[in-house]
Parts: C-alpha cells; structure tokens; sequence
C-alpha cells in the first residue's frame, strides 16, 4: 500500500482549509498529502459566518459583508456596529470548488475514499473526523435554516439580526438568525441550545414557518437553500495515535459558549503550516485556556437557567460592540474581557464557578 508524508482525514471545512494552506505555501513541493474523504459530492451544504477579526484565505468565497446588527429580546433591541470587523459569510459550495480545483493541480496530493486504502503507519496524520460517541445528552447548538428569495424587495440588507429571542423558549434557548444577502433573499434559522434528546423542539420546519409570516410578515416566497447542523458545545475527547494531531471541531476548534469554529479553524491551519517540520513537538494549539475556563462556566449557567438566557445574551451586547465582538471571537484584551464579565448576573455566576 502507498505511504505519504502527510495524511488529512476528513476533507470538510478544517481538512481543506489545511490542504489550501499547506499547498499555496510550498510545503506540498517536495512532500506528499493523501487526503481521505468519502463523500462524494461537495455541493453548498453550510453557510459559514463570523466577524473578520483576522485576515483568512476566503474573502473570494465570502458572499456578503455587514457593518450593522441587531440583536433583541422581547420589547428591546441592541443595534451594533461592526465597521472594523465586518460579519462575513461564506458560501461553502464557493470554497470547496476554490479549493479541490487548487488542490488537483498538485501531483502530489492524491485523493481516497477509505483510510484502509492506504498506509499511514509513518504519516502524520491530520484527523478531523470527529469521536462517534452518544453524545445526544450534552449540550448542542443545533439549527434548521432556509434561505428564501423574494418576488418583492423585503430585506434590508444592510443589517443582520444575530439573535432574536422574541419567540418560544419551551423552557431551552431559543432565538431565530436572520442574513439577508440581499433585498430579496435571506436566510433565516431557528437555533437552539439544548441537548438532542429532547424531539419535540425539532419540529424546525413549523418553527421557520411560524417565523416567516407570523413574525417577518413574509407569505410570498421561494426556499432555495436549506441547512440543518449541530455544534457540539462540549470538549470533544479524542483519543489519538502518537503519529495524528485533531483539527477543526474534532480538535477543539469551536468556541464552546457560541459555536463559532471557521475563523478557529484558519488560525490553526497557519499554526500547522508554520510549525509542520516540527508540529509534534510543539506546544498543542487551543483557542485559549481563558476561553475555555470561562465557556464552561457560562455552559453551566445556561444548563442550569435556559430561563435567564435571553437577558443574559441580550445584557452582553451592551458592552461596547468591539469588545464583545473580540470576546466572542477569542480575540479580547482583560480589560474586554472584565467589561463583558460584569454585564453577567454575578450571583448566579459565581454559584456556577463553585459547582
Ligand atoms: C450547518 C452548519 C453551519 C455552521 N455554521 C457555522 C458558522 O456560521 N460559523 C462558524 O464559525 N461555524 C459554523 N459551523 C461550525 C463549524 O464551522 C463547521 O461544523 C465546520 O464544518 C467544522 O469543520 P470540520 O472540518 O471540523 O468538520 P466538517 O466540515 O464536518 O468535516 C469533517 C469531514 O470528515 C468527513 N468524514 C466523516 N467520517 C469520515 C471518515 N471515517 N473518514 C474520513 N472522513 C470522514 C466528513 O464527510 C466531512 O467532510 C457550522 C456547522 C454546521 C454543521
């Protein structure tokens, strides 16, 4: 069987993103990559967004940019800006064809459905396939989103809406997530904090519905695009082999408190291709021992009080709009970090730091 210096498992977001950045910076002229993926289409499937708090590889794919948000609970509405780090969403149909099409002029990388087809006992390997476990009673984003168009100009699209908790909590944290790409086309998600088990809240289709023309007003419209997707908000145990490193979600790349993995995801590819020479024994990268205290912290809090979640969201986004933005993006200074903490109910935070 063939052997190759470097293997990536799993070519989604993190083993792509590896890929391009390892290849378009010469690391793949004298090495070899396998790339082990069975799906075998890559069509748009994931709308991935988040504030441009660092230069990426994909403003090419990036398919609209806002400067203004809202976020609201019932009676009350925060508008920020975010001119300095502008919302980013990119297409994923857009950056997979970016990348396979960048990828195949390499001779060097070969492709494989099956990690059986190949030797990997000298590689290292890249694994971004995520631990199969039971997981459905921890703590999930998990979502439904369908992007609609319009006959009639219906969207301000200037502005998006990162939160709305004005809508049915079912004792879980509920809010709906509205991009509008442009005046007739947006797309909408109903999201919720919660562990799987629970099916009765997954009637999403109904909920989008109810949203669409109770809320938004909106009869007269198209679905042309639909997502559904769950984030583990927990830490993801994997167990590697001496020669793997863990990447993308599987490797810890999604910030707990949010869900936010994309931007995670670039930095550590960069990581990795400036340190690949000698990665084993470099220091493991995170996204941060701060972050990570303070999500679990923030996780249990909204375990134990879905109730208060809403107001605790919506009394975050009173900071100064750079400072939660660099929070939430694990880019923030302890003076950010000092102001968001003291928007939270210290009570309740304090008993979930002693739990
Ligand atoms: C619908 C959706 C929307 C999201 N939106 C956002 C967002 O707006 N912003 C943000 O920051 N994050 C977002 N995320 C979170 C995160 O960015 C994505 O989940 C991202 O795709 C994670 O990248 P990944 O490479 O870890 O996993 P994936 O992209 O899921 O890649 C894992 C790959 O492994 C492959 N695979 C599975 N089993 C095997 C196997 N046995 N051998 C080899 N390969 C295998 C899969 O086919 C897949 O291609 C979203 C997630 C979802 C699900």
């Amino acid at each position: 069987m063939k052997e190759f210096d470097y293997v990536i498992k799993g070519a989604g977001c993190a083993g792509l993103s590896l890929a391009y950045e390892l290849n378009q910076n010469q690391k793949l002229e004298k090495k070899t990559l396998a790339i082990v993926e069975p799906r075998q289409i890559y069509d748009r499937d994931k709308t991935w967004s988040f504030w441009k708090t660092i230069n990426h590889n994909f403003d090419d794919c990036v398919i609209k940019n806002w400067s203004n948000f809202t976020v609201n609970i019932k009676g009350k509405m925060h508008h920020l800006k975010c001119d300095d780090t502008p919302y980013q969403t990119v297409n994923s149909g857009i950056f997979y064809k970016k990348i396979i099409s960048n990828l195949k002029s390499n001779s060097n990388i070969s492709f494989f459905k099956d990690i059986n087809e190949i030797n990997t006992e000298r590689s290292l390997i890249f694994n971004s396939v995520p631990n199969k476990g039971e997981f459905k009673d921890r703590l999930w984003q998990h979502f439904f989103g369908v992007e609609i168009e319009t006959p009639k100009d219906t969207f301000d699209d200037k502005i998006f809406n990162l939160m709305d908790f004005d809508c049915d909590q079912r004792n879980s944290v509920h809010f709906y997530y509205t991009l509008p790409f442009s005046k007739n086309k947006a797309l909408i998600e109903t999201t919720w904090l919660s562990s799987l088990n629970n099916e009765k809240i997954m009637d999403y289709e109904n909920q989008i519905k109810e949203y669409l023309e109770k809320k938004l007003k909106i009869k007269d419209y198209k679905i042309i695009f639909k997502e559904k997707g769950a984030i583990p908000l927990f830490k993801q145990i994997n167990f590697t082999k001496n020669n793997e490193i863990n990447i993308g979600t599987a490797g810890g790349m999604t910030r707990l408190s949010t869900g936010y993995t994309f931007l995670n995801i670039q930095e550590h590819s960069k990581y990795i291709r400036e340190n690949l020479e000698k990665i084993k024994n470099k220091k493991k990268y995170t996204i941060g021992k701060k972050y990570h205290f303070l999500d679990e912290i923030f996780i249990r809090v909204l375990k134990d009080n879905p109730k208060l979640m809403p107001e605790i969201f919506f009394k975050m986004f009173e900071v100064e709009s750079k400072k939660v933005i660099n929070f939430l993006s694990n880019k923030s200074n302890l003076l950010e970090d000092i102001s968001v903490i003291l928007k939270m109910p210290k009570v309740i935070f304090i008993k979930a730091l002693f739990k």
